[in-house]
């Protein structure tokens, strides 16, 4: 992509007493600079018959940008073949969806250690991801917040580079939650793109897909998102990497308060 897009995940918050659907969410996001949302496909895969047409002549209207969230019930490293067939059917539902309105990328988090070694876990993923269909949405694993589920840096970049249709989302505030508040300063969010640009090349940082917000952790990983103001997230450190790094695509901003945070950050961008 040429540019960074920013957006928020889901329907914004809005004004007072207005109840936003997702065509008129991204009629509102427009209206205040924003250019992405991620569809939240998490619980169910919620672009119906009904629904589709207004989405997706909205996002043409405005030159919008849509991805979505898969669902959270995948592991692609159960022991179950029933479960397996029903992880992979739930995320090929989800990039079927996404394709009826023009979305671009299906973000999901593959699976969970479970009993096994991360070896393991990494060979039976990779076995499992390339059961899936490709029907020219790009699958993106996402890094985790959690060190019991499967999804450090290391292992999405290298699933990605594994196969062709897989490509990342780095979740930074996942990262800083899962090493328990890893990303103190600039170099270790330089470091991490260094590392994408090195392992999958400069188009890998010119098609971007990050999530941000601050976030509350422990030893145990992420326990909920914050408000970046709320938490220690290095945003101002963030942002003057990925201008440095010249990284293009989109962040989604997962921020209880979304669309201002999804703001603070790209008016920050704008000002560097
Ligand atoms: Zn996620």
């Amino acid at each position: 992509m040429d540019k960074l897009l920013f957006g928020i995940s889901g329907i914004p918050i809005g004004y007072p007493s207005t109840k936003y659907n997702y065509a008129t969410g991204i009629e509102f996001l427009k209206g205040i600079n924003l250019d992405a949302m991620e569809l939240p496909f998490v619980r169910s895969v919620n672009i119906t018959d009904k629904n589709k047409e207004a989405v997706l002549n909205t996002k043409k209207a405005n030159d919008f940008y849509l991805s979505a969230h898969g669902s959270y019930y995948i592991n692609l490293n159960a022991a179950e073949e029933e479960k397996l067939e029903k992880s992979l059917e739930r995320i090929e539902k989800g990039a079927l969806a996404l394709k009826k309105v023009e979305g671009r990328s299906l973000i999901f988090h593959p699976g969970y250690y479970l009993q096994d070694t991360p070896e393991t876990t990494y060979n039976n993923i990779k076995a499992n991801l390339q059961r899936l269909s490709d029907f020219g949405v790009d699958y993106r694993l996402e890094t985790t917040g959690k060190p019991t589920q499967f999804g450090s840096l290391e292992e999405i970049v290298s699933l990605c580079k594994e196969i062709e249709f897989c490509e990342p989302c780095i979740d930074f505030s996942h990262i800083h939650a899962r090493n328990n508040g890893s990303l103190k300063e600039y170099d270790d969010f330089a470091r991490i793109l260094e590392y994408i640009g090195e392992n999958l090349g400069d188009k890998a940082l010119k098609d971007m897909h990050i999530h941000v917000s601050g976030i509350n952790y422990g030893i145990k990983g992420e326990k909920n998102h914050l408000p970046f103001l709320e938490s220690d997230f290095k945003y101002d450190a963030f942002i003057k990497a990925l201008i440095d790094y010249d990284v293009k695509g989109c962040i989604i901003c997962e921020s209880p308060i979304l669309e201002k945070d999804s703001l603070l950050l790209k008016n920050l961008y704008d000002s560097m």
